[in-house]
């Protein structure tokens, strides 16, 4: 940092940071991490009462402000009290099962993290365990070679600059492995020339397999693939999915399957009260001698229409990044390339061109295979594979919060279309049988 840098400013914002930090180290306190578990098991209690002690027990007494007859109150309280069932069974095996920590059984190390020089204009690569954030959203950085002596001085050539349609200041480095592939800036009015500029695909070259790149600061070891270290928790988290406030701890290696099964049980619960109550109070609003709208039901409508409505959302995003084997948090390292991708594309041809960024987006395809498939370094190459890796191989098991997954915890197969580094390779240097 020169002294120029050294402002008034400059000085604020570095004990800002140094605060920031301080902050983020510390996890947080037992009470707040479970508060929200209390608040779960208050919303089951509260809905149950209304469901069960108003809406089923109107009609299963016959009183005057029943919406339906008795068997259907029996009927409804059967189903009611299954679901309920399964919904307190599969909350129980998610809360009380831990995500799996890896301090637990991995010895502490002096391992110091050799930190890569920054290069101009880039921020220094973050290899902390910010949420695992460093292996896709950092700044593409090609020129790091694939042999493994380049991995303690990793060299990175000057960046080049570009400037996005929003004006925002992007930087790519160069090219020097990328032969066939030149990068030029891209004009700030794509109308003003007949140069097309060429981007090349540039997957991130963060050796993520090294050691040196799993290294938890905090607790000191180096972390198995896939681990992160969760801020509220304060503690490194095997196969780190999300902190789930709702369960008062992180989703991981040996609960996801558990939450799943909760997010999938809870949205059929909330659906099922929500369409009961809803059906039963439009129909008798249609008699002569109607009851009058009971407010307890209109607070359980809101309720359940909300709850299911975020349940349902978080079983089939779940669902689906299972079946590509990713986490949430790897997910967003997938987005955040293809975003990337996006803006190329837009810097090489006209907006309305569609037709020209399909073609391009194909011939990367060609030359690397897709973004989070063959380009997830966790990719097993089939769904069933990816699924049955979290849920197993028993069907019973994808709906019931029992059994587990085959997955180990601590050592995952990688792609075959990966480096040993875990670096993603062009299809030309894959084994031969997967080109
Ligand atoms: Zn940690
Ligand atoms: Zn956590």
């Amino acid at each position: 940092m020169s002294n120029s840098d050294r402002t008034c400013c400059g000085v604020v914002e570095e004990a800002r940071m140094r605060a920031h930090n301080r902050r983020a180290q510390k996890p947080q306190p037992w009470i707040v991490l479970k508060f929200a578990v209390g608040l779960t098991l208050a919303l089951i209690g509260y809905t149950s009462y209304v469901y069960v002690g108003i809406f089923c027990k109107d009609m299963i007494v016959k009183n005057e402000s029943a919406l339906g007859s008795q068997t259907t109150g029996i009927v409804f309280l059967v189903v009611f009290c299954f679901l309920l069932l399964m919904v307190l069974w599969s909350y129980f095996a998610v809360v009380t099962t831990s995500p799996g920590y890896p301090t637990d059984f991995i010895e502490k190390t002096e391992l110091e993290l050799p930190e890569p020089p920054p290069a101009h204009g880039q921020q220094p690569a973050t290899v902390s365990d910010t949420r695992g954030m460093s292996f896709e959203l950092m700044a593409p950085a090609a020129g790091l070679s694939n042999d493994a002596s380049a991995l303690s001085t990793p060299v990175m050539p000057p960046a080049v600059p570009a400037t996005t349609k929003q004006g925002k200041t992007l930087h790519y480095l160069g090219t020097s492995t990328l032969d066939e592939a030149r990068i030029v800036n891209a004009p700030a009015d794509p109308e003003s020339t007949h140069v097309p500029a060429i981007f090349p695909r540039q997957p991130s070259t963060t050796p993520v397999l090294a050691p040196e790149y799993r290294f938890c600061n905090k607790d000191k070891i180096v972390k198995p693939p896939r681990t992160h270290h969760c801020r509220a928790c304060g503690t490194c988290v095997l196969k780190y999915d999300h902190h789930c406030p709702w369960v008062g701890h992180c989703v991981g290696a040996y609960n996801h399957k558990f939450f799943v099964n909760f997010v999938q049980w809870a949205s059929i619960l909330s659906f099922w009260m929500f369409a009961t109550i809803l059906g039963l109070n439009i129909k008798s609003r249609t008699r002569s001698s109607a009851p009058a709208i009971n407010p307890q039901h209109i607070v359980l409508l809101a309720l359940t229409g909300l709850f299911g409505l975020f349940c349902f959302l978080m079983f089939l995003t779940h669902v689906q990044l299972i079946m590509l084997n990713q986490t949430t948090v790897e997910s967003l390292g997938f987005r955040s390339m293809q975003e990337r991708e996006q803006d190329n594309l837009s810097r090489m041809h006209r907006w309305y061109d569609c037709g020209a960024k399909r073609r391009t987006r194909r011939r990367w395809d060609k030359e690397w295979g897709r973004i989070g498939k063959e380009g997830n370094l966790w990719w097993l190459g089939s769904r069933r594979a990816n699924w049955e890796s979290v849920m197993g191989k028993n069907v019973w098991w994808w709906f019931l919060p029992v059994g587990r997954g085959l997955e180990d915890a601590v050592n995952f197969p990688t792609n075959p279309r990966f480096d040993k580094q875990g670096r993603w390779r062009r299809r030309r240097e894959w084994p031969s049988d997967l080109r």
